[in-house]
């Protein structure tokens, strides 16, 4: 905090951000914590290959994807979707609703002969459901519409330790680069988890 405005100069961002929900993405200071929904990804996915007993690498670059995957909204964005638009940036693709039902069919789909149903369907929707929830932990940018479509307001959590990652090639900035550092350190323990070496099950 600092200055007669009691606000930091991150807050003062924010309260920019939140009274221009049309803001344009080469306009965005910030993007997501990226590092953290790979290593949440990963690790649903090395938890998920010993339960089925299939590649930990393939299982681990799926749900890796499906963590990142709602941030696809970018690319509304970039065709020229506002921010706080529903269909914007931190919006309709970040919903816990979206989770369940991209969640359940993407489970669905992608089911081997012989998997069981219920508990990848579940481990998918947690993943995609743990991206809104990661974003809405950081300090910047515009809330995650959670609830959508039931409402567009946008939500962060109480707690919001995770800084947010300057977007496209700013990541390669100082900034940028510290936030990264931070973020392995935090993430470290499912990182851990997904590559520590283990023997083969018999
Ligand atoms: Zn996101």
């Amino acid at each position: 905090m600092s200055g007669d405005s009691g606000l930091s100069t991150r807050d003062a961002e924010n309260v920019a951000i939140s009274a221009n929900a049309h803001l344009a993405l080469a306009d965005l200071p910030s993007c997501v914590a990226s590092l953290g929904h790979i290593a949440v990804g990963m690790a649903a996915g090395r938890g998920w290959s010993e339960r089925a007993g299939t590649s930990p690498w393939r299982a681990m670059v799926g749900f890796a994807t499906l963590s990142m995957s709602p941030d696809i909204d970018v690319v509304g964005m970039a065709l020229g979707v506002p921010y706080g638009a529903p269909w914007g940036h931190r919006g309709a693709t970040h919903a816990l609703l979206t989770a369940i039902v991209a969640g359940t069919a993407v489970a669905t789909l992608a089911r081997r002969r012989g998997e069981r149903w219920l508990p990848r369907v579940a481990l998918a929707c947690v993943t995609l459901a743990s991206h809104g929830l990661l974003d809405a932990m950081t300090d910047g940018g515009m809330g995650i519409a959670l609830l959508w479509p039931f409402t567009t307001h946008r939500f962060f959590l109480p707690w919001r330790p995770i800084p947010v990652a300057p977007i496209g090639m700013g990541i390669l900035t100082g900034s940028g680069l510290t936030v990264m550092a931070w973020e392995a350190l935090v993430f470290l323990p499912f990182f851990a988890y997904a590559l520590w070496p283990r023997a083969p099950r018999s």
